[in-house]
């Protein structure tokens, strides 16, 4: 099986050897990420600059491919200039951050799972609690765990990998969460007077839907979300269309 690894957080973000190693076992990986981090441009791509190609060193010493781009550029040049045929599997991660709700417009993490699935591709995109950190190996083993679990077919899965303890965590098929984002401006002054502002993440007020991505992480078990590169909201069109058909003649082009 061939695989595409990549990931937001560049060559040296945490896990992606690791990641690289246990996909080893499904599959022959080939690895391009960004160059640097590029962790919450979302789906964009690099189209008014030229890209640059580099080889880098994993921290296990394996060699991985660099992009002067974004992760949705990884897995386009990945398919379209690297690979001589289409990859059975696109992964991308282990972002050292969790990916739900919201975050899934913001997360390049997500976005090139979802470039991966724009071109019909099984792809999966794994997210972790930054807690992990020290424990990353740990991430890697319950990434191939879950793509044991995950249909062969074509589709594009987010999976966030919560806190871990002693004990493997259960596994939940989750929605994404429609919450609004918890965010906040941080204002503050540079040496000059003048105002500045970070924007950062607080703590939303209302307890998460119990069917969604971010109620499974919050209760220590691991989320996975099956989504589409498809935006239409199906019950609009639906509506939209039975209302054209109750007027006389329809709606007319
Ligand atoms: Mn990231």
């Amino acid at each position: 099986m061939k695989i595409v690894l990549t990931n937001d957080d560049g060559p040296h973000g945490p896990g992606l050897s690791e990641l690289r190693r246990a996909l080893t076992g499904l599959g022959e990986v080939t690895v391009v990420c960004p160059a640097q981090e590029r962790s919450g441009v979302g789906h964009a791509i690099t189209y008014l600059a030229p890209l640059r190609v580099g080889t880098v060193r994993l921290a296990d010493g394996t060699e991985a491919r660099t992009l002067s781009g974004t992760p949705a550029d990884c897995v386009k040049f990945a398919l379209l200039e690297l690979l001589d045929s289409p990859p059975e599997l696109v992964v991308s991660g282990p972002n050292v951050g969790i990916n739900a709700g919201a975050d899934l417009f913001y997360s390049g993490t997500v976005a090139a799972a979802l470039e991966g699935g724009l071109y019909g591709l099984r792809s999966v995109a794994f997210s972790t609690n930054p807690g992990n950190a020290d424990r990353i190996e740990s991430v890697a083993q319950q990434a191939l765990r879950v793509l044991r679990l995950l249909p062969a077919d074509g589709c594009v899965f987010n999976v966030n990998i919560p806190l871990l303890g002693e004990e493997e965590p259960g596994v939940r098929f989750t929605r994404q969460s429609p919450a609004p984002p918890g965010e906040t401006y941080t204002r503050q002054q540079d040496p000059r007077g003048r105002p500045h502002y970070w924007l950062g993440s607080s703590a939303n007020g209302d307890p998460p839907a119990p069917d969604t991505d971010v109620a499974a992480v919050a209760a220590g078990c691991i989320s996975i979300t099956p989504l589409r590169p498809d935006l239409t909201d199906m019950v609009a069109l639906e509506r939209l269309g039975r209302d054209a058909l109750g007027r006389p003649g329809g709606l007319r082009a």
